[in-house]
């Protein structure tokens, strides 16, 4: 008896020090179209927005705050019997109003045979965009930089009106450029995406940077890396285009956590 009771005794002392010892490490706060970087210590099982997160081996995850979001996210984290939750509030922003005149008639209001190609384009992306995240943080280590300078001709989240019609806001940067000026890869990671000839999109690149988080680089001139490439920051992968719906060369850079867009100048700003 009285060994059952000690080894009860013992279960307790080794199970309450690591629940005690369970730790997230957060920002208080984020605003709308934030990349936030966490992590939970030691690694534990991770959930934001009732959506599991993929965490790196050390115990880092991503989360994507929404440009409409209005609520705070709540993080929850868990290891065995030892749960910790927090909860970061999300700040609002103010949004452009952004109009583009003299676009072609067909890539705004397009015939049926080019809505049909617009849509099997837009399957191709989001299938790789919401596959499966790696438990790797490529991005980590790196950081992310601009993938090209140049003047910024379009914002993230901007409510764009094409042609006097309103359409969905903007998921990332237009930044304007001469034709066939190099751009690099923002961060580390591998390329999970060379589509060319997209009806809205022309030559397009995806490179993973791990953890949910991909890299969507569009309108290209040409494409310089093949999928599955592995790519450091700062290498070559593209020269900037015109192709698809464009109405002058520029590269369109989006940032995605899992399938959530986020504002890639927020993203080079506040390094992990
Ligand atoms: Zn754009």
């Amino acid at each position: 008896m009285l060994y059952r009771s000690l080894l009860f005794l013992l279960a307790l002392s080794v199970s309450a020090p690591s629940a005690a010892a369970l730790e997230l490490v957060l920002p208080d706060t984020a605003f709308q179209g934030d990349m936030v970087v966490g992590r939970v210590v030691p690694p534990a099982k991770v959930w934001a927005r009732s959506k599991a997160l993929a965490v790196s081996e050390n115990g880092y995850f991503v989360i994507g705050i929404p440009r409409d979001q209005k609520s705070d996210i709540v993080v929850l984290a868990k290891s065995g019997p030892a749960r910790i939750k927090r909860t970061v509030r999300v700040l609002a922003r103010n949004w452009q109003i952004e109009r583009i005149n003299g676009l072609p008639k067909k890539k705004v209001s397009p015939d049926k045979k080019t809505l049909k190609r617009i849509r099997a384009d837009a399957a191709r992306v989001t299938a790789v965009r919401t596959s499966a995240p790696s438990p790797a943080g490529w991005f980590l280590s790196s950081g992310f930089r601009l993938p090209l300078t140049g003047r910024i001709s379009g914002v993230f989240g901007s409510q764009r009106i094409l042609n006097k019609k309103p359409r969905s806001p903007h998921r990332g940067v237009d930044i304007a450029a001469p034709m066939g000026t190099p751009i690099v890869s923002p961060a580390d990671g591998i390329v999970c995406l060379v589509a060319r000839n997209m009806v809205l999109m022309g030559n397009t690149v995806m490179v993973d940077h791990g953890l949910g988080v991909r890299s969507i680089f569009i309108h290209l001139n040409r494409i310089l890396v093949q999928n599955g490439d592995r790519v450091a920051r700062g290498d070559l992968i593209g020269r900037v285009g015109q192709t698809g719906r464009a109405t002058g060369p520029h590269l369109h850079w989006g940032v995605f956590v899992n399938a959530v867009a986020v504002d890639p100048m927020r993203v080079v700003k506040k390094q992990p």
